[in-house]
């Protein structure tokens, strides 16, 4: 059966929902697909012990601020999710679950979405997929010959399933710092970044970091130079954990090593660690499969956009997906600016 609306939504977490939201403001018949069964796109997948990097204030969508956990500055990833199920009920949001877009196809004067739950026909489509299903790990030699556990990011849970252990985590982002810092008590850690980590000062959270991005999409809008956006100020967010980590001297960073061996790693001086397991918090591609039929894909697997909208397919906007889809984009209150762009051009083309 196929089904017709104005605008489909491909992804219900925070970026779906926010498009969700100006969509309704500009009165045109949407649908949004998701392929969880639950509320909270990527969210209620979080490891325990993630914490948001900025108060609730600063971690709201359009038109509902998110309110304040009890007892916690940085509220937790439940709370994110509780907030998300909320935020749909709240705008009776037609959010279908569980429904994976398999395909994204050109139909004359319409974009025709297939998945498997059948298809919907549209004129235009905001997709808002994610990063966080496809992880992506680095192609470092005897990666196959490491015969204790491997996992990324998105399989970590909790310090209790390593506990006594020699663990290896590799990154020096705020994925790779948290969950280091989660480790650093109970296991024996060896901490490994590519180059060695750079903390933001203790005082910048992800209040600052909003306003520099903000600054810097005013300073681009109205034709002056690139202020450099929050990649000048540093990779970590020294948020409490990580701090008092950092400052019990428990965050030491060793360089990449070169390999890995059956029982550990290696680095180029012949200098070996061994481990029971080695955790990559490497990073994330976006999550575009589902727009391979249109043919659109450009330099490092990202769809060359102006704004939100696709250069070459017009009916097509990408949300959330990082700074090249809208500066923010990729964080609570930085959707909202470019999800009302992508839906107030998604309208015009209704009308
Ligand atoms: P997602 O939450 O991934 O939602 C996408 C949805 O689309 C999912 O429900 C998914 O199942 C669905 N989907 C995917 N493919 C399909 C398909 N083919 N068909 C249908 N549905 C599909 N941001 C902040 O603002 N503050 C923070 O403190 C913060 N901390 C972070 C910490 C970590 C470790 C990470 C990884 C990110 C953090 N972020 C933070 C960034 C950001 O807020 C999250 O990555 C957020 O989840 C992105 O939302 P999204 O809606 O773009 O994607």
């Amino acid at each position: 059966m196929t089904r017709q609306t104005d605008v489909v939504v491909i992804g219900g977490g925070q970026a779906g929902l926010a498009a969700g939201y100006h969509l309704r403001r500009q009165g045109v018949d949407f649908v949004i697909l998701d392929a969880q069964t639950t509320p909270g796109g990527a969210w209620q997948h979080a490891w325990d012990s993630l914490h948001l990097f900025s108060p609730a204030a600063y971690s709201s969508l359009p038109g509902r601020p998110m309110p304040v956990q009890v007892g916690e500055v940085y509220p937790g990833a439940g709370h994110v999710v509780e907030y998300l199920a909320a935020y749909e009920q709240r705008y009776h949001l037609p959010v279908v679950r569980p429904v994976r877009a398999r395909g994204v196809h050109r139909d004359g004067a319409f974009l025709r979405v297939e998945s498997d739950s059948g298809t919907w026909r549209a004129q235009a489509v905001i997709s808002a997929t994610g990063t966080w299903w496809r992880p992506f790990l680095p192609a470092v030699p005897g990666r196959a010959d490491f015969a204790g556990r491997q996992l990324h990011t998105v399989e970590y849970r909790s310090p209790a399933h390593f506990a006594g252990q020699r663990v290896v985590v590799v990154g020096g982002g705020n994925s790779g710092a948290q969950i280091a810092a989660d480790l650093a008590c109970n296991t024996e850690l060896t901490w490994v970044t590519q180059r060695p980590p750079r903390f933001l000062a203790d005082d910048i959270d992800g209040r600052a970091l909003f306003d520099v991005a903000t600054a810097r999409r005013r300073a681009l809008e109205s034709g002056q130079t690139d202020t450099g956006g929050v990649a000048s100020l540093g990779d970590i967010v020294a948020v409490p954990p990580v701090r008092a980590a950092r400052d019990a001297g428990l965050l030491k960073a060793q360089p990449m090593f070169t390999r890995l061996t059956p029982d550990g790693v290696e680095w180029a001086d012949g200098t070996r660690a061994e481990a029971h397991a080695v955790i990559w918090c490497t990073g994330f591609r976006p999550a575009l499969s589902h727009l391979a039929p249109l043919g659109l894909r450009g330099p490092r697997g990202h769809i060359p956009t102006l704004g939100t909208r696709s250069v070459a397919e017009p009916r097509l906007h990408l949300l959330g997906y990082g700074d090249w889809t809208g500066s923010a984009s990729a964080t609570l209150i930085g959707v909202g600016h470019p999800a009302r762009e992508a839906a107030q051009q998604s309208a015009a083309l209704v009308r």
